[in-house]
């Protein structure tokens, strides 16, 4: 820390000693150049001309504060000026020259004092190194330059670089994160420019003077605008082809100027934030009505943000989200400026005359509490913003609990992974299986499996938290096998038994991305000697899932098979309407959030009808989830064919306990009723 504040006090203190020692030189050159002025030769003024417009090529190219060395060619032309019509005019020229280029290049005011000052002190230290070499000045001999002119130029020379880089390289270690090193880095290229001007364009013009210079500027006019081309190519690398927002590259980019040390506000670093809003929805758009529409909502959304906080502050992740950059945040306003990102993407956005809501929500991590580098900063406003949708609000910030949580699920998946692959640890992993009931005849027809794990040292994991770990990891279809081959044994003991029950096993909707997965079923089931009807597969969408072809296609495969489908959790989440169209599904299993509390609800009763409704006239068999109660069941009975599971049927226990509970009445449910 300490450290940190000695570096900032002596990057202002250099650019404030510039300063100083600029403004002392560049005020008593005044009244000498405005004598000059008054009969200066043409040729001076084709000359000054030169060095104040050959850095246009440049202008607009920079963004404010993001870099801190600015390509210029005026130098060239300034050490030109001196060294042909005196001191105040090289001064003055140098000044003015600089100050418009720093303009130009949208400096702000800080860079550009500091581009002035170091110009000048260069020159002036060139000027002095000349002096103390030679009595008498190159120039002072005539027009042309000879070999005693050599010495006293390259100690110019000399001194010019030394001064200019050794500012630049002082300020640079202090401002960048790099340290010197780091600027030297940065300084390279710049370093290539300068010498071609001081060394070739400098003593050049001494000689050629007049319309000669204009030769002479030629190709560093054509060099300029060589760089802005090669600045202009950085730049579209990093923004994004279809909204023009930043991508990764520019964002992190951006974030690092951003960062920068500003000696108006003595911090260190720069509080900034950084805002994920995640538009997971539009993605439900681009399944359902074509990638065309969803890249015109995305368009559209975009536009609204950089309406609002800027082109250079909004960008895209890949991972499905914009990240607005938000300079000086800090832990007293960032939910609120998070909950404004998300504001602004609240209101429906039309597109072809459709109406999209797009139901963002945001979350934001600070820079430097929860890190310095895009990445994590990013990774954990992505956090949040998941925390904040778990919580139904609009923004979160990022706490270092959400950390926490991330760890205990890498623990768990590096844990889990091991048992899985481990046969020695497979007694951690039990089946426990629920029982589906015909509600009107109270019949059983099948079962659920549900993973259960005790971990020998953290005890039971909770389903859910164990399946947020997995899902969406490589272990997952390590679970998956696991479960089908545990389900389908337990078929088979039933089989055997005479009771031909459907156990249906959980898979993640990325479970059917993966292509091998229908080869796994009818491999299980032929190892196990198991009609199809035995099997049933449920899937959830708890996570998006983009590739919509794939996923139908293993579907398809699957029901080839003959194992049913069921879609599980409807109503929830993105398990909707446009599932029951894309996937074949032999059953939908309605959430328990309907289900339960059912009687006496209107609403919830009408939306369970229709979707029975719904889902016999297509064909498919309905489950309804979540039957606590008998009033429910009893709810239930009046639509036909309908399947209950719940703690009223019964609780999810091992086989053995299932066994015992259905063994005596063995397809008559309701009887044993499980105390809760
Ligand atoms: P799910 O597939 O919706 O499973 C039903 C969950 O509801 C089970 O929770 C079950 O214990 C619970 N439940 C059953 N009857 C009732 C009831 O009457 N009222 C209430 N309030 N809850 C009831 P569980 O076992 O904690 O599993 C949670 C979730 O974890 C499951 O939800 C499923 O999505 C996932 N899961 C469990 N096992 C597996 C698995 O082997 N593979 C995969 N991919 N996911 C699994
Ligand atoms: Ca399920
Ligand atoms: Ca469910």
């Amino acid at each position: 820390m300490l450290w940190a504040r000695g570096r900032l006090l002596l990057g202002s203190s250099v650019v404030a000693a510039a300063a100083v020692v600029a403004a002392a030189l560049l005020v008593p050159a005044l009244p000498p150049f405005v004598r000059f002025v008054a009969t200066a030769p043409t040729e001076f003024w084709i000359t000054a001309a030169l060095a104040l417009v050959v850095d246009v090529p440049l202008f607009g190219i920079g963004r404010r504060r993001e870099v801190w060395i600015r390509p210029t060619a005026t130098p060239g032309l300034a050490i030109a000026i001196l060294l042909v019509w005196g001191t105040a005019p090289g001064y003055v020229v140098q000044a003015a020259a600089a100050v418009i280029s720093a303009w130009g290049q949208r400096q702000g005011w800080l860079g550009g004092v500091f581009l002035v000052s170091r110009l000048v002190c260069s020159l002036a230290a060139a000027e002095l190194a000349e002096r103390l070499v030679t009595s008498v000045p190159i120039t002072s001999r005539g027009i042309g330059l000879t070999n005693e002119d050599l010495l006293p130029f390259l100690a110019l020379a000399g001194a010019w670089f030394t001064v200019s880089y050794g500012l630049v390289l002082l300020v640079g270690a202090a401002v960048l994160r790099g340290g010197i090193r780091g600027a030297a880095v940065r300084v390279r290229a710049e370093l290539l420019r300068s010498l071609a001007q001081v060394l070739l364009v400098a003593p050049l013009l001494t000689v050629f003077t007049g319309w000669w210079d204009v030769l002479a500027a030629l190709p560093m006019l054509i060099w300029n605008e060589r760089t802005r081309d090669t600045l202009r190519g950085e730049e579209i690398s990093r923004r994004e082809p279809v909204t023009g927002l930043l991508n990764h590259q520019g964002l992190q980019a951006r974030l690092e100027g951003l960062a920068l040390y500003d000696p108006l506000r003595p911090r260190d670093p720069r509080p900034i934030g950084v805002v994920f809003v995640n538009v997971d929805a539009t993605l439900a758009i681009g399944r359902s009505l074509g990638w065309d529409t969803h890249e015109k909502v995305i368009r559209a959304a975009a536009d609204r943000l950089v309406d609002t906080f800027g082109a250079d502050r909004v960008g895209r992740l890949t991972s499905g989200g914009f990240v607005v950059l938000v300079p000086g945040l800090t832990e007293v306003d960032a939910l609120a400026s998070a909950t404004d990102v998300a504001r602004t993407l609240q209101p429906v956005i039309v597109v072809d005359d459709i109406p999209f809501a797009i139901d963002p929500v945001a979350g934001v991590a600070l820079s430097p509490e929860h890190g310095r580098e895009f990445d994590i900063l990013a990774f954990r406003a992505q956090l949040a913003a998941g925390e904040a949708r778990r919580a139904h609000q609009l923004a979160g910030v990022y706490v270092k609990q959400s950390q926490d949580v991330a760890d205990r699920r890498i623990a768990i998946l590096a844990e889990l992974r091991m048992a899985l692959l481990d046969p020695g640890r497979y007694a951690e992993i039990t089946v426990v299986y629920q029982p589906q009931v015909e509600v009107g005849t109270r019949r059983l027809v099948g079962a659920e499996a549900l993973v259960r794990w005790t971990h020998p040292d953290w005890g039971p994991v909770a389903p859910t938290e164990l399946l947020d770990a997995v899902e969406a990891s490589e272990v997952m279809p390590l679970l998956t096998r696991h479960m089908l081959d545990r389900a389908a044994a337990q078929a088979r003991a039933w089989h055997e038994r005479g009771r031909p029950l459907r156990v249906a096993v959980n898979v993640s909707m990325q479970d059917l991305h993966n292509p091998d997965l229908p080869a796994l079923i009818s491999d299980t089931l032929r190892r196990y000697g198991l009609p199809p009807s035995c099997l049933a597969i449920e899937v959830t969408e708890r996570l998006l899932v983009v590739d919509s072809a794939r996923v139908s296609r293993a579907a398809e495969e699957i029901q080839k098979i003959g194992v049913a489908l069921s879609l599980d959790d409807f109503g929830t989440g993105y398990a909707s309407i446009q599932q029951l169209r894309i996937l074949p599904l032999a059953e939908v299993k309605i959430d328990k959030s309907y289900v339960h509390g059912l009687v006496g609800n209107e609403t919830k009763a009408a939306i369970v009808r229709s979707v029975h409704d719904l889902a016999t006239a297509l064909g498919m068999s309905v489950v309804a989830e979540g039957v606590e109660d008998a009033a429910t069941a009893s709810a239930l009975a009046r639509l036909p064919g309908v399947i209950g599971q719940g703690w009223h049927f019964g609780h999810p226990v091992p086989a053995a306990e299932f066994d015992e509970q259905w063994g005596r009445n063995r397809d008559s449910a309701g009887a044993p009723n499980p105390p809760r």
